[in-house]
Formats: C-alpha cells, structure tokens, sequence
C-alpha cells in the first residue's frame, strides 16, 4: 500500500502497489456534443484488435447511449454502490475510492465482476431518452430542454492509479514507463479475472478459450510511430484529439493541446473521478444535459466546462484546437492558432495539421438558371 496524490481527487489516497509515475503518459479527449454513436470506433478497434474466437462479446472501444446505456450492463451504478456517497468540497473529493472502499482482508480493489449476461448486450439503452415522454407538438429550443440523451464514447483510460494492475494477484499487469500504456502480460496471466472486477470502467475483459484477461492496448505500434490509436483516427464526428498529459504539479504546457484542454481551459474533465484512478481520458461534456446529473459523472467542473463549450466561439484559440481534432493521423505535440489558422505539430516539430477556425460559409442560388435546375442544399 501507498499513498499517493492524486490531482483530479484533490487530496492524497491510498493505492495497493507502489507507483513509477512514467516519463510521458498518454492521455484522449472526447467531444460528447459532437459524437453521433455511429460506432465506427467500436469497429475499428473490433476489426484491429478483437475479431477472434473468444472474442465476440468484447468491445475495447463502445459507445453507450447515457444515462440508460451501459456496457457491461450498469458498471457505473454497480461502482457508485460499492464505493458509497461522496461530495466535493472546493475541489476536494471527500467520499472514499474504489481503493479505500476495498474489504482488505477479501480484496485490494472495491469491485463486481461483470456476468456472461452483462457483456451480451452492448448497445442496450441506446437512443433512449431521458426526462420523461415527448407530447404532440413539443419541440426543443435553448431554454426548455426537459429531454435528453448523450452518446459516451469509452476505451481504456489508462489510469495513473489502475485498479487492474493494483488488483492482479500475479503482477502480470505493468503500465509502460515511456507513455504510461497499462498492458496485460499475457504469459504471466492466469485467468483469475480480479483485474476484471477491479476496473471500476468495465474495461479488461475475460477471453474464455485462452483462460486469459485482455485489454485496450492503446494501439501501441502506432503509438510508437506517433500515430493516432485507431479509434481516434477513424472517428467520423471528429470529436477524438490524442496527446500527452502532464502532472499539473510538474508544469503545464500552453502550447499543448491536451494539457490546454484539461488543465488550463478546463473544458475537458475526467470521467468519475471519483473511483480515484486518475483516468486520463477527458470529455468535454454535453451542453444540453442537466449539470446535476453531469456531476456526478465528471466531477464539479461541469458548469465551468458547459460554459467554456458555450462560449467557445470567443476564445479563437480554443475554437481553433478543437478543428484540428480530426485533422491529422499524427499524434500532435504541440498546435498554435492565429489569424485564423490552426496548426499543429508532431514528435518532431512538422507541421502536419493545418485548419481554418471558422469554414468559410457560401450561400447559392435555390434555382441554378444556367442549368436550370433547383438546390436542395445552399449553403
Ligand atoms: S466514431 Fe466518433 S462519432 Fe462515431 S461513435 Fe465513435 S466517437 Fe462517436
Ligand atoms: S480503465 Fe480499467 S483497465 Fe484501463 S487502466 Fe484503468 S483500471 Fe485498468
């Protein structure tokens, strides 16, 4: 046992091994107001990473339709039980971890192991609105918006604390010291599932007929080309963008994009930072969703953030770094936005993004004399 401190918690916790923190530890952000649950990222880790026997009920990458959605069925709700009520108070989470939660005579991780049953059904919920029933004649404007759904995309979260890898019996779980990656090492895996309990994400999953757990493994040969992981790449909506995240007690960098999102903007916020392993994929969260019910999801940032998405258009730099999500297959190190323009940089300092902030809008003619004929679409 260990204590550690962790920022996103604002306090000090304990954690079941002794911590490395890596040299550079990779970290996403998601664009919830942006997601359309097209799951061509569930696909194309699918297609990658999972489409062997075994393998069928395993989605590294899913998408759930919240607050009904969820895949394995309910892990956040299982999780919320287990680890009790909690409040934050001036960015001090007061309620205990899935650590602290732990019996420690029977566990080192508070957790439930997922059934056969709750991997089965990975799209249940989806689409399913919020709020009540939608009656003849009601329509949505910005004030009155009683109903409600958002789409969640989720992967791995490569946590700085992971409670796979603090609850492994067999320490076949290691994070990577060069990009803080959490894998599971195969050889010493024997099957015991506790990591699949601990994760309090629902994200290192059982392959029965090689009696071993497996897990997102941050597309790691792309990573080591600074390549974008495959979810991020094919993302249609755009709304992925892949980086580094530094500890803010070690500095934070301006110029880097998620660090500017997470730390500086602080539009980007952890989800359920409360389980306490410092997860390092961020959300920008819905703006059309009750805060209340957001904060319990992503902490007591939510208004500031809801704001900041609100208002972007008035701050070019962020309007800007958040075009170039979608822009490129590089891992971008580092972005400047000016006049206009917003461009980005890989490992090596190459430009290899390069954006407007706003697109240029033209407006034609609903009737083309020259051909003779009517558009349906004019701008
Ligand atoms: S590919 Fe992008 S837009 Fe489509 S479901 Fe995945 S995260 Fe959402
Ligand atoms: S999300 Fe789960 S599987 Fe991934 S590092 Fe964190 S605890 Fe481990």
């Amino acid at each position: 046992m260990s204590k550690v401190f962790n920022w996103q918690l604002g306090r000090e916790m304990d954690y079941p091994r002794e911590v490395t923190s890596p040299q550079k530890q990779i970290g996403w952000i998601f664009d919830t107001n942006k997601c359309i649950a097209c799951q061509t990222c569930s696909i194309a880790c699918k297609m990658t990473w999972t489409s062997g026997r075994g393998q069928e009920s395993m989605f590294w990458n899913n998408v759930e339709t919240k607050p009904y959605g969820s895949y394995p069925t309910a892990w956040d709700l299982e999780v919320m039980k287990k680890i009790g009520p909690g409040s934050w108070e001036e960015g001090v989470y007061d309620g205990q971890t899935v650590f602290e939660a732990a019996d420690g005579r029977k566990e080192k991780v508070a957790g439930v192991l997922p059934s056969d049953e709750d991997w089965a059904h990975p799209n249940h919920g989806e689409d399913e609105i919020a709020g009540g029933t939608m009656p003849q004649g009601m329509h949505i404007n910005e004030e009155t918006h009683p109903l409600w759904f958002f789409y969640l995309p989720r992967i791995c979260n490569h946590c700085s604390y992971p409670a796979c890898l603090g609850s492994c019996p067999r320490n076949a779980i290691y994070k990577r010291p060069e990009d803080g990656v959490v894998l599971i090492d195969q050889s010493r895996c024997r099957g015991y599932r506790e990591c699949v309990k601990a994760c309090p994400y629902g994200k290192t999953m059982f392959r029965p007929n090689h009696e071993v757990s497996e897990k997102c493994i941050a597309c790691y040969p792309k990573l080591e080309k600074g390549l974008q992981t495959q979810c991020v790449e094919q993302c249609i909506g755009k709304i992925r963008g892949q980086g580094w995240i530094s500890n803010p007690k070690e500095g934070v960098r301006e110029d880097h994009p998620i660090d500017y999102l997470v730390h500086i903007k602080k539009m980007a916020l952890p989800l359920y930072p409360q389980f306490g392993t410092q997860p390092n994929v961020f959300y920008i969260p819905p703006t059309h969703v009750p805060a209340d019910y957001l904060a319990q999801m992503f902490g007591p940032g939510v208004a500031h953030a809801q704001e900041a998405y609100r208002t972007i258009k008035k701050d070019e730099k962020l309007a800007g770094l958040i075009q170039l999500f979608g822009s490129t297959p590089f891992i971008l190190e580092r972005f400047d936005v000016r006049n206009g323009i917003a461009k980005g940089f890989d490992k090596d300092g190459t430009l290899v993004a390069e954006v407007p902030v706003t697109e240029p809008t033209v407006v034609r003619d609903h009737y083309d004399k020259k051909r003779d004929v009517y558009r349906l679409d004019v701008t």
